[in-house]
């Protein structure tokens, strides 16, 4: 043993052990109208979901909307009260946890201490009654597909909390499952290293074609590896798209708000337009109530401009890629704008906004 701990950076050059070309193998999974309630609570109050073998699908949304239950219905780890959960198109109601056929990550790490790296992926094939040999070799193989092939003899504490993660993920995919859930994975781990295991998983993924539910309150985290977001809200799924559909054309204001950066900016709504700083958008979404509104306008889509609205500088951010300034109008209203890093607003400045013209959503204003 000689390696570093640096050696899991280079994990994505590290084998995948015969993996790549492999056809997809994961299954369809449905959840048709499906309730779950503890004490008079509706954790889950009738969610539908249709997810495609291969899929990776992410459920995003505020603590407490019913991610995990909803992960815990799936797997099997709690009965729900009505509705129905469909793996490969058979209802699963009566299918215990270990016969789903699913492979599970969560929080906390959850390795158990007593155990080596690869005699903790090993458990589930020796559970499963897996001659040693094979085990080994299955066990080997999937430690090399997470990038951490020299590290098998090491126990929980002598690895890394992202290393940690990756033998969590390799522990739910040894069996080789059709389904694989992940439950906030990604959250006890420091930024760079968040980014790095988010970016394996998904090429992990990819490369399994395992049909994959990533729990996630972080927008960015779904955005950035998901075939579909599904937004969750107090149990239900408030919409489900592509990150582009949602981000471009979210169906309400609690999507437009927690996808993304929203300025919150008074406008008058009449029909399908909403005045906001003068200017009439489209409104985006379903229909709404004529009358006050919230236009939640993107930094991106107010421009620095030589005329136009007239602002103060309020303060301004380095964000490496751009530079967000934020501006407060003569009539008070505070916004964010984004632009590129070569101009460099001083506080205090004088300057003046335009909006872009493309469509916001609206959220009444009281
Ligand atoms: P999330 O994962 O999105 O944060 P959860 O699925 O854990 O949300 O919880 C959804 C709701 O159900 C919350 O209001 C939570 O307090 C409640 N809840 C979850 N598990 C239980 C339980 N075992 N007993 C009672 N209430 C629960
Ligand atoms: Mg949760």
């Amino acid at each position: 043993m000689t390696e570093t701990p640096t050696r899991t950076t280079d994990a994505s050059t590290a084998g995948s052990a015969g993996t790549a070309g492999t056809p997809a193998t994961g299954a369809t999974v449905a959840l048709v109208d499906v309730t779950k309630q503890y004490a008079g609570h509706r954790a889950l109050d009738g969610i539908s979901l249709d997810i495609r073998p291969g899929e990776f699908i992410a459920l995003l949304g505020p603590s407490g909307c019913g991610k995990t239950t909803a992960l815990r219905a799936l797997s099997g780890l709690e009965r729900i009260d009505s509705g129905s959960i469909h793996i490969d198109g058979v209802d699963v109601a009566d299918v215990p946890v270990n016969r789903r056929d699913i492979g599970m990550v969560f929080q906390s790490y959850s390795l158990f201490p007593h155990l080596t790296a690869l005699q903790n992926i090993e458990f589930g094939l020796r559970m499963r009654k897996v001659p040693a040999g094979e085990r080994r070799r299955r066990a080997a193989e999937t430690l090399d597909l997470v990038g951490l092939g020299h590290f098998g003899a090491r126990y929980a504490h002598q690895l890394s909390g992202g290393q940690q993660q990756r033998v969590a993920l390799a522990r739910a995919l040894v069996t080789r499952p059709r389904v694989l859930l992940l439950d906030e994975p990604l959250s006890a781990l420091d930024a760079k290293v968040r980014v790095q295991l988010r970016d394996e998983i998904r090429r992990i993924q990819t490369d399994l074609g395992i049909t994959t539910v990533f729990v996630t309150h972080d927008q960015e985290e779904a955005l950035a590896v998901a075939d579909r977001v599904a937004v969750m809200r107090e149990g239900t799924i408030e919409q489900i798209g592509t990150p582009e559909q949602l981000y471009a054309t979210p169906s309400t204001a609690f999507v437009a708000d927690f996808v993304g950066l929203s300025n919150r900016v008074p406008g008058v709504l009449a029909g399908e337009r909403v005045t906001v700083l003068g200017t009439a958008l489209e409104l985006l979404g379903d229909p709404q109530p004529d009358g006050a509104v919230f236009a939640l306008v993107r930094p991106e889509d107010i421009r620095l401009t030589d005329s136009g609205i007239p602002a103060t500088v309020v303060a301004s951010s380095f964000l490496g890629s751009l530079r967000r300034t934020q501006v407060r109008t003569d009539d008070d209203v505070l916004l964010s704008v984004q632009h590129e890093v070569g101009t460099h607003p001083q506080q205090g400045e004088r300057v003046f906004i335009t909006l872009t013209g493309r469509p916001v959503a609206a959220t009444p204003r009281a």
